[in-house]
This record gives structure tokens, C-alpha cells and sequence, in this order.
């Protein structure tokens, strides 16, 4: 079966909802404007039970089937990201600075399309909660809904939640059991050495030699650390010092990104970042403060629930279009805070091939928009069918 007939229908509400979302992004928690919208359209689809104000800007609706039973969630997030759009369609963002880079604006669209179509027809048991969710991209809007309880307020008993991708063809869903993203941690390490005279290095403790050992020594964690079947990305992003040729700096100051697939390698790199920093400090007499960031945990799939959606998945793009067995993505996700309470799964479908999340060329394909509302319907009807 391929998209449900009635989510068609709405094609074009979906298409201009999409592009209204689009023009007028928002940042982090600060998704008030979206939050107006998101609501407005929920009322008109009659939507009863809307609470606002979660995390801020986020919201939780309860749309009630025909019979009683368990309540699933289901889970768009809202924010956009500080990046200049070049694009000059119609439906361009109006707030310099700010688009929406990473297609939130669609996942909004979709879960709105569902609703649309869960409230009409209601052919399920129980109940659905929509959750529409602020700040993904930083701050971890997922944690804060989670810590505000509405999992349990809400008796969700599995939540799950998709994402575009624009290194995929259009339909084509791709999700794993298990550690489907990565868990992101970064690091600031400020070294504070005596500057000098470039002439005379020897009166000097200089911190860019102690920058580069510490460089240096955290790519070998990967190598020389860990198997080689135990994936991590340790990325130095930055590093700073100095102001010109002939002085030796005071400090020098190094960030970086840790991506990991397990709690265990997590940990084992934050251990070794640290014996290197403090190894490395004493053996050049230099003070070396590390500032480690434990961020966004791994999203870790359910099994049960993953099999799951990867057979709704099939229902609507066919079994040819979904992999239930991908690779991880090193990227990370706060939807894993929710995973980390309840049961569920997140996937990833494709929207065709263009230019990648978080480009300032990217753009939501509407297309999408009813592929994606017809998989979060048909798993609300499949989880929870009236007999
Ligand atoms: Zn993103
Ligand atoms: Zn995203």
C-alpha cells in the first residue's frame, strides 16, 4: 500500500503549511511564532487537547481514537539553525540569519498531515500524542520535555520519530535496531604556557607545541585504543593561539567533537582525553585545563519496535525501499532522550538526492511531506487497530 489516499489529498495544505514554517524559522527554544502555528492548524483539524508551554515553546496534542486503549507518541522537532539561506524562492526565510537547514520545517508538516488525517478518521484504540519539540539542534529540547515528564503525564507507552535525508531516494526509509546515532560529546582544552620571544623558546613554556602533542596523541585513540570495530569520530575543530611571528603565546586554547556507538567507548575516550592532557602537561611543565562535555546520549533503537516500524515502513514505500539493517550515522540526535524512557524507533527516509542537511542551499522536498504523514499514520492504526 503506498501513501494512505486521504494524506494525498492534502498534498497542497501540506505544501503551503510547509513553506509558511519555512519562511519565519526559529531558534532553539524560542519557537513561539511556530508553536501559534502548530496550533492553529490543530484547533481547525478539531483537536481538542493541546498543551503548550512544555520545554517553553513545545506542545503535546491528544487526538483520542474510537476505543480505549494505550497512548503512542509521536515526535516532530520544530527549530531551525543560524545559517544564511541562498536560495531566493518565495517561501524564503524573512529572519536574517536563521532557515530552516535541516527540514524541521517538513517534519512539522508531516506530523501535522497525520493528525489531520488521524483526527478525521480516528480508525485507531486509544490515544496519540503529537509532540512537537523545540530546540533539537542545541539544547536539547528533547531532554527537557522528557525531564518535564510528559511521558509519563501523557501514559506514552512508545514514541517514535523520523527524519529526512537528502542522501537517500525519495520514500526510501533506512533505520536499524540499536545504535542507529551517535552520541556527541565536545571538549575545550586551554593550555597555559609563558610566552616569550620567538628567538628564545628555551625561556618559554609554549603552549602551541603542547596544542599539537595534544592533538596529535587524541588521534591515537581511535587507532591505537579502540578495535577497529568499534566505530568513534574524535574531530579537533579548533585551535587558537598567538598573534604574530616572532612571540611565543601564554595560551593556546583546542575544541573538539567525540562521536561514539556505545556508553562503554564513550567513556574510555574521555578517560584517555584526559590522561593525555594531564600526561602531556606534565611532561612540558604546562597547565592544561580540560573542559569535557558529556552532550546528546546514543539513539539507540529499540529491536521490537524497530521491526515494527520497518514493516509500517514497507506498507507504504515497499519492502525494496527500506533497509531495517543501515549503518549508524555518526551524527547525533536528542530523540534519544525519549528512547532512553520508552520503547520506540527512529528512521531516517530519504528525500531524494541534493544538497546536505545544514547547507544553506538545502531545502525540504514537499514531496515528501505525504510519504512521511502516511507512515506516522499507518503506525498509530497498525500499533493500535480498533480490533
Ligand atoms: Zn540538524
Ligand atoms: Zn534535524
Amino acid at each position: 500500500m503506498p501513501v494512505i489516499n486521504r494524506i494525498a489529498d492534502f498534498y497542497d495544505d501540506m505544501k503551503e503549511w510547509r513553506q509558511d514554517l519555512h519562511s519565519d524559522p526559529e531558534l532553539k527554544f524560542e519557537c513561539h511564532r511556530t508553536a501559534s502555528f502548530i496550533i492553529k492548524r490543530l484547533k481547525e483539524f478539531g483537536v481538542k487537547e493541546i498543551h503548550q508551554g512544555i520545554a517553553k515553546t513545545g506542545i503535546v496534542a491528544i487526538i483520542e481514537g474510537k476505543k480505549k486503549g494505550k497512548t503512542i507518541g509521536l515526535r516532530a522537532d520544530m527549530d531551525a539553525l543560524p545559517l544564511q539561506e541562498i536560495h531566493d524562492h518565495p517561501y524564503k526565510s524573512r529572519n536574517p540569519g536563521i532557515m530552516h537547514a535541516c527540514g524541521h520545517d517538513g517534519h512539522m508538516t508531516m506530523l501535522l498531515g497525520a493528525a489531520r488525517y488521524l483526527a478525521e478518521t480516528r480508525n485507531f484504540s486509544g490515544r496519540v500524542a503529537l509532540i512537537f519539540q523545540p530546540s533539537e539542534e542545541d539544547g536539547g529540547g528533547g531532554e527537557v520535555m522528557c525531564k518535564e515528564g510528559i511521558m509519563d503525564t501523557f501514559s506514552i507507552n512508545q514514541v517514535y520519530g523520523i527524519h529526512n535525508a537528502s542522501d537517500l531516494p525519495l520514500g526510501f526509509f533506512k533505520t536499524n535496531a540499536g545504535p542507529n546515532m551517535a552520541a556527541a560529546d565536545d571538549f575545550t582544552i586551554l593550555i597555559n604556557g609563558q610566552g616569550g620571544h620567538g628567538a628564545n623558546p628555551e625561556e618559554t613554556k609554549d603552549p602551541i607545541v603542547v596544542a599539537i602533542q595534544i592533538a596529535q596523541a587524541i588521534q591515537t585513540i581511535s587507532s591505537r585504543n579502540l578495535s577497529a570495530h568499534d566505530p568513534v569520530v574524535i574531530s579537533i575543530t579548533q585551535i587558537h593561539s598567538g598573534t604574530t611571528h616572532n612571540i611565543i603565546p601564554d595560551n593556546a586554547f583546542i575544541n573538539g567533537t567525540v562521536r561514539t556507538l556505545s556508553e562503554k567507548t564513550k567513556n574510555l575516550v574521555k578517560e584517555r582525553v584526559l590522561e593525555i592532557c594531564d600526561g602531556i602537561s606534565k611532561a612540558f611543565k604546562c597547565e592544561v585545563n580540560l573542559n569535557y562535555h558529556d552532550g546528546y546520549p546514543v539513539t539507540d533503537n529499540h529491536k521490537k519496535e524497530t521491526e515494527f516500524a520497518v514493516e509500517v515502513a514497507s506498507d507504504i514505500s515497499g519492502s525494496k525501499q527500506v533497509d531495517g539493517n543501515g549503518m549508524p550515522i555518526m551524527g547525533s540526535e536528542d530523540f534519544s532522550y525519549m528512547l532512553l524512557e520508552k520503547p520506540g524507533a527512529y528512521l531516517h527516509v530519504g528525500q531524494g538526492y541534493g544538497p546536505p542537511l545544514h547547507s544553506p542551499e538545502y531545502d525540504f522536498n514537499d514531496d515528501l511531506a505525504p510519504i512521511g504523514a502516511s507512515f506516522f499514520a499507518k503506525l498509530v492504526e497498525k500499533a493500535q487497530p480498533l480490533d
